[in-house]
């Protein structure tokens, strides 16, 4: 008998109750990866995450090589060709990892037509609670953190799986080479499980509490592709932390709840992934010249141009500076968030819809920040998480000569530094346009 673990977010060995389940259902095993169109079509092809698709696919590759298996890469529509190899190889079931984009949800319901009962799909591969199971009286989401945090923190947890360690896959089935792509930013890291795990391992979360907003320090995990792709698992990386124990694991733990909280918001509203979750009325403005400004790091305010260039070197961004880099352009220069949230989508590694979308709509106002008319300042967060400046200089060579905090402020210098431009807004009126078009004045 042979059983079909169609692999998407959940790239890894660890922990894949997708893989887990197909081998306890068979005694042969098809691991199953399609490089589909569609994705290409909604605009999900970046070259960052493609090269690093390429290298988690090549791990997982070996990795069931190491078992006695390997991985069969297939280009096509998911649903089509899962059901093609699964009438192939008359297998009796398929099993894949449930997802909450509404083309995840398009594939599942292509696969559920095709394949009838043959279809098992798992709610708590890719996320630690499963969308939906956590819900308010009377409602089918969570739309505040808080009350879902609370809930998250009491609801039952799966034990973490094991890695199969010997498999079998037919033979007959061909796969195509894993194709080789060349990222946008050079700063990237190498995708896989066996990296992913190695930095979990090299990593500490001990300190986490207190250095999660340090920009210069860069004291969080950057494990977020490698979550993103699956090639961590989790429900593991929460069981890992809790067992650990401490402030920086519990406030790591709670960081992976944030995770669930918008995959379950985008879950129960998938079309919050382009439209506002909440509408304020917002008529944005639109400037390609500043909006061209801020993409490329020109802005003028050295935190949000460092932000934006190490996006651009490194396809990966301190949540800090995302926090400050998104309110900038969403609520100084009062910008559409769906503008801001697609050029992340085209550089980011870890780009994905729930995290991305939600976050982008949380900074903006239009989401589900209880005080949606917040401005962060980015003179005063630079003051506050970059005191010494020393992430500014890190990003931004222009002002690399600038010694400690004045390099937030060259508008200031008796000679500002002639090849860095001046701020494209007045330092004195960073909240103006927000509280102008909101009516708050
Ligand atoms: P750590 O601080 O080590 O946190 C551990 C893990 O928790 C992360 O890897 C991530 O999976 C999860 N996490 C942490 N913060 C958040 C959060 N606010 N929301 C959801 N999950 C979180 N994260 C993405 O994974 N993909 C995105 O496309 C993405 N876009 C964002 C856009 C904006 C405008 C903002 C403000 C945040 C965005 N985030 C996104 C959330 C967060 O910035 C990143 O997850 C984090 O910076 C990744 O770094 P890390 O792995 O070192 O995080």
């Amino acid at each position: 008998t042979v059983a079909i673990a169609l692999f998407t977010q959940d790239l890894r060995l660890h922990d894949n109750p997708v893989l887990h389940a197909s081998h306890a259902a068979a005694e042969e095993v098809l691991p199953l990866f399609v490089l589909d169109p569609d994705v290409e079509a909604a605009g999900f092809a970046v070259p960052n995450r493609l090269a690093f698709l390429a290298d988690c696919l090549t791990d997982l590759d070996a990795a069931l090589r190491r078992t006695g298996g390997r991985l069969v890469l297939r280009r096509g529509r998911a649903a089509e060709e899962t059901a093609r190899l699964a009438d192939r190889l008359s297998a009796g079931s398929v099993h894949v990892a449930a997802g909450v984009s509404a083309f995840a949800r398009r594939r599942e319901e292509d696969l559920r037509d095709r394949l009838g009962d043959r279809l098992t799909v798992h709610d708590r591969s890719l996320t630690v609670a499963a969308p939906g199971t956590l819900t308010p009286v009377g409602k089918d989401h969570y739309a505040v953190f808080t009350p879902y945090f609370r809930a998250w923190q009491r609801t039952d947890r799966r034990t973490p799986l094991a890695a199969p360690r010997s498999l079998r896959t037919p033979d007959a089935v061909e796969s195509l080479p894993i194709p080789e792509v060349r990222p946008s930013s050079p700063g990237l890291p190498g995708g896989g499980e066996t990296a992913g795990r190695a930095l979990w391992r090299r990593w500490s979360v001990d300190r986490y509490a207190e250095l999660h907003d340090d920009l210069p320090g860069d004291g969080t995990s950057r494990l977020s592709p490698y979550l993103h792709f699956g090639c961590l698992s989790a429900t593991e990386l929460a069981h890992l932390a809790e067992r650990r124990g401490g402030e920086g694991a519990e406030a790591f733990v709670r960081q992976l709840a944030w995770r669930d909280f918008h995959h379950q918001v985008l879950a129960a509203r998938p079309a919050a992934a382009g439209d506002d979750y909440r509408s304020r009325g917002d008529r944005w403005r639109r400037d390609e010249e500043e909006f061209a400004a801020w993409r490329e790091g020109r802005t003028g305010f050295p935190i949000v141009d460092a932000g934006m260039r190490q996006l651009a070197h490194e396809g990966w961004m301190h949540n800090r500076a995302r926090l400050l880099t998104a309110c900038f352009l969403t609520k100084t220069l009062y910008q559409d968030w769906r503008t801001g949230a697609r050029h992340f989508l085209d550089l980011l590694v870890d780009g994905d819809v729930a995290n991305n979308q939600l976050n982008w709509q949380w900074v903006a106002g239009t989401g589900t920040d209880t005080r949606p008319n917040r401005v962060l300042n980015p003179l005063v967060q630079a003051d506050r998480f970059d005191p010494d400046g020393t992430y500014v200089r890190r990003w931004v060579p222009e002002l690399a000569g600038i010694p400690g905090r004045a390099v937030h402020r060259p508008w200031h210098l008796p000679t500002p530094p002639p090849d860095y431009p001046a701020p494209i807004v007045d330092p004195e009126h960073l909240t103006t346009r927000l509280r102008h078009a909101r009516g708050l004045d």
